[in-house]
């Protein structure tokens, strides 16, 4: 019987003070050096530092630790009691390695996740029989993608401060990742940031929650040009060797590794609060960009006993076509009702798939090519099915979206996002509901009020933390879509002095 809104009984906090470094089993990555290999290969192996700092392998291929950390039941269930900020420290640990001494990787997490406005930090709600929505939107912007770049904010400093450097971040976004970075990235003194976005082109709260933040190093730049335009004029500012030298730039994309391992933690602390390790769960998640699953699977692998992962598309269905058919096909960008999965190229699908070819580089590069030059690939009937064992894949259309929230806010009384609520369907189109599902809730609703207000007739308010962005002055320099004016602004807001 469903209940209205319940939230589970959050474990409670014994013997606090020692909490950590009594239960945490140190592990092995501690001890010896944790190192990070690149999907196509050829680049160096780097550690974690290194690959934090980088992004992107020199071969064009994604970095992977070179052997998943494991960890056995009774480490799990050492878990039980942790707060999040330990669960995350305990977890992070495993892919740290000598990069940050435990001790500092305690504080710079317990930093990150201090913004947070729920206790819990990613408290689950229920919604029906076998049910749950874990909600990942109480950082500072409201969507999950606080819980990783919140952690790489700190993870940049704490590196940059120890070698006395200083970096610069570029960026292109399309809503949610700058908003995300900026509030990682805003104060912190040995990094500044630069994030694109299309002038006109993202919603108004989106870009207020960018501009409204007057910290002196962060520098919004509105382009006269699309999303595309504004990627591309990174990526040609990133192919400028001395530019980029001079400038130390760096990235916080998708693609990087901290972010997964930072998405870790919540599959961790979901599957605990059901009595993990002695209780299957599923996971369903809506995607675009294969980041947010994919830490799901990289948790499993660690040992985290999860049944399946359901995920869920939009129109832009790449990835359900993928695990239907065993092809991956690329097919143009429809906009839609859930903005932040409209991509035709999922990047972080690359390091699934490099597992599932047991890490066979060789196989993968012929497949990335093949991807590149034809627009499509395919994997053999038995890979398929393997792929078919852990994932399962739905699709929405708008018209189901917005129906979709209206019948879930009938039944339960919550009001779920444009992007949530294709997790919510998804795991009730599920066969098997043998175990908890649990539905990864990616953004608060009040991100999207036009379409929660023709779903339900409801207007959601911004939460008191989100601040009056709607009042507050506006900080950004308009600018032509032009690699010589972005060379310029940079030059201009961020000048090095020259040695
Ligand atoms: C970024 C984003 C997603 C998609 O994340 P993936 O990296 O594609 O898994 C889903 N929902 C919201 C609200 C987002 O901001």
């Amino acid at each position: 019987m469903l209940s209205g809104k319940m939230i589970l009984p959050q474990v409670s906090i014994i013997e606090k003070e020692h909490a950590l470094d009594d239960r945490i089993q140190i592990s092995q990555s501690l001890k010896t050096a944790m190192e990070y290999i690149s999907t196509r290969g050829t680049a160096p192996c780097l550690d974690f530092e290194k690959v934090t700092l980088t992004g992107l392998a020199s071969d064009g291929g994604l970095y992977l630790p070179r052997t998943i950390p494991q960890l056995d039941a009774n480490t799990i269930r050492s878990y039980q009691n942790l707060e999040y900020s330990e669960l995350a420290a305990a977890i992070l640990s495993n892919f740290t390695g000598r990069s940050i001494p435990l001790e500092e990787l305690k504080q710079l997490v317990k930093s990150a996740y201090g913004h947070f406005h729920h206790d819990a930090v990613a408290p689950v709600i229920q919604l029906d029989d076998n049910l749950y929505f874990m909600e990942l939107f109480h950082g500072p912007t409201l969507a999950f993608k606080d819980y990783a770049l919140q952690v790489l904010g700190q993870f940049f400093q704490y590196f940059l401060d120890k070698n006395a450097e200083s970096c610069t971040i570029v960026g292109a976004t399309s809503g949610d990742t700058g908003s995300a970075a900026i509030a990682g990235i805003r104060g912190l003194q040995s990094v500044r940031l630069f994030m694109l976005h299309p002038q006109g082109r993202v919603s108004e709260v989106q870009r207020r929650q960018m501009t409204t933040v007057a910290d002196s190093n962060i520098h919004n730049l509105a382009v006269d040009g699309t999303f595309d335009d504004c990627q591309s004029l990174v990526k040609a500012l990133f192919n400028d060797r001395a530019f980029k030298e001079r400038y130390r730039l760096s990235a916080v994309n998708s693609i990087n590794w901290a972010r997964i391992a930072a998405q870790v933690v919540y599959y961790f602390r979901a599957a605990l609060v059901f009595g993990s390790p002695d209780r299957e769960v599923n996971f369903s998640v809506p995607t675009g960009n294969f980041g947010n699953v994919l830490a799901g699977y990289i948790a499993m692998q660690m040992g985290l006993p999860i049944k399946r992962l359901i995920i869920g598309s939009n129109k832009n269905d790449i990835l359900t076509r993928f695990f239907e058919t065993g092809t991956m096909k690329k097919m143009s960008v429809t906009p839609t009702l859930s903005p932040s999965m409209d991509i035709q190229i999922s990047s972080n699908f690359e390091r699934y798939l490099f597992l599932l070819l047991g890490r066979d580089s060789v196989h993968l590069c012929e497949m990335m090519e093949e991807f590149s030059r034809s627009g499509s690939f395919s994997i053999s009937r038995r890979l398929l099915s393997k792929a078919q064992q852990v994932f399962g894949a739905y699709r929405l259309d708008d018209q189901q979206i917005f129906s979709d929230i209206r019948k879930t806010y009938h039944s339960t009384g919550e009001i779920i996002e444009p992007h949530s609520i294709i997790g919510v369907s998804a795991a009730r189109r599920e066969p098997d509901a043998s175990v908890p599902t649990i539905v990864l809730g990616t953004a608060h609703p009040a991100k999207f009020p036009d379409a929660i207000h023709q779903s339900t007739n409801r207007m959601v308010a911004l939460p008191d933390h989100a601040g009056d962005i709607m009042n507050m002055d506006e900080h950004y320099s308009s600018m032509n879509n032009d690699l010589a004016a972005l060379k310029a602004q940079i030059e201009q807001l961020a000048p090095i002095p020259s040695s």
